[in-house]
């Protein structure tokens, strides 16, 4: 037997079936209208911002970094609740802009911009956060050409990055932001160009759960933007923090303790360098904000047995969740939290392995699981599918298509 992950709270058993911040099975089934399909929870998501607002410091601005889960009426929704929104490319902000979401709400990190997608972002007055020297002066060109005033961030690869992190991305020779040696260079130059200076983008890494490894990145990126901003001889109207923030995906993973976040970033405020007085500080989080939200449903098509193993054969798999297979960033497998949803609150009985209907051995739900006896017609739930699920798997694989998607 192999552990599952723990099952995110606000999920509970409503007569014997799963209910997602109070709405039952039932109900995601035929709001969908068929399997398989991701839902998302209005309430859970209205929680969890509810939670960040009271944890961390008045001051503390939110972003929603979308590439998380850009399901519209998703995006719709959460843009509502939060300050401002974070995108990597052009496609993300024609997203936004179906939405009637002002561009300056929106900043744009990412390394790559193309030339269409700097103009479009200048044109809507989207914050830039620019990753290189050349990109800067592209950035400026086009601005120039197309009569605007550029609003330019720099984003900075620090000399240090989030211990833990699911995925590091500071911190050494890296494709994102420009070495911080090179950023007040870079500040003159725009500056003097004439640009909207729109402050820095220090992002240290995803997928922490250590409060302390969160407090100590902090400390570092606000004493990195100080330096800087010295150097270069500007004060700082917004610096974007990053996030980091993470959620417990597999057994033995702890929630972070964002009570002990905010306190240390309360007492950090309380003497911020004159850099900083005017900033707006922002912190852009993707997982934190919807991944537990979501919870993705497969139906069993098939029960069947092979050299002593159970194996239940869904119609879903790795084409809509790529990472509960464990094929998106990991290393081990392990499995994410699982259950039967119809038979929810049932004791376990049997281990299974739940797969999908791919033809391909990569296309692991769960692996030797421990859960209540289940059948052909059955609904299996597989949890933390509300970031990077449906926006970060390979739905065309085999032509099976994208699942249904549904907040509720
Ligand atoms: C992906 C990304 C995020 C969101 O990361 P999460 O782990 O989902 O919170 C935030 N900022 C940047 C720059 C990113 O690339």
């Amino acid at each position: 037997m192999k552990p599952t992950g723990p099952i995110p709270h606000g999920f509970e058993a409503v007569d014997g079936e799963l209910a997602a911040g109070g709405v039952g099975l039932a109900e995601m089934e035929a709001k969908a209208g068929r399997t398989p399909f991701f839902a998302y929870s209005r309430t859970l998501i209205e929680r969890r911002i509810a939670h960040l607002r009271a944890s961390l410091p008045d001051r503390i601005k939110i972003n929603y970094a979308i590439k998380a889960n850009s399901y519209a009426p998703l995006l719709e929704f959460v843009s509502g609740l939060v300050d401002g929104l974070d995108i990597a490319s052009g496609g993300e902000l024609e997203m936004l802009q179906q939405l009637g979401i002002d561009g300056t709400r929106i900043s744009f990190a990412g390394p790559g911009k193309r030339d269409a997608e700097l103009e479009a972002a200048i044109a809507a007055g989207v914050t830039l956060n620019l990753e290189s020297e050349n990109e800067a002066s592209r950035a400026l060109d086009i601005a120039e050409r197309v009569g605007k005033t550029p609003r330019l961030a720099v984003r900075v690869n620090p000399d240090f990055e989030l211990k833990g992190s699911g995925m590091k991305m500071g911190g050494g020779a890296k494709p994102f932001g420009v070495d911080a040696e090179r950023v007040p260079a870079l500040i003159r130059t725009i500056v003097d160009a004439g640009c909207e200076w729109r402050g820095l983008h220090i992002f240290t890494g995803s997928q922490a759960l250590s409060a302390d490894a969160i407090v100590d990145s902090q400390g570092n990126i606000l004493e990195l933007a100080d330096r800087l901003a010295r150097e270069a001889q500007v004060e700082l109207p917004k610096l974007n923090m990053g996030g980091g923030f993470g959620i417990p995906y597999f057994h033995g993973d702890e929630p972070l303790d964002l009570d002990s976040v905010g306190e240390a970033l309360d007492k950090r405020l309380k003497k911020l360098p004159e850099s900083l007085t005017e900033a707006d500080l922002f912190v852009e989080l993707g997982r934190y904000i919807v991944g537990e939200a979501g919870v993705y449903i497969t139906r069993i098509i098939d029960r069947k047995e092979s050299h002593g193993q159970t194996y239940l054969v869904t119609d879903g798999g790795l084409h809509h969740q790529l990472a509960a297979s464990g094929n998106f960033g990991t290393v081990v497998r392990r499995n994410y939290p699982v259950a039967i949803a119809n038979r929810f609150g049932d004791e376990p009985s049997e281990e299974v392995n739940v797969v999908g209907c791919l033809c391909t051995p990569l296309d692991r739900l769960a692996d030797q699981a421990f859960l209540p006896r289940a059948e052909v017609g059955d609904l299996v739930a597989v949890f933390c599918a509300g970031a990077y699920g449906a926006s970060a798997s390979p739905s065309a694989f085999l032509g099976q298509g994208p699942a249904a998607e549904v907040l509720i």
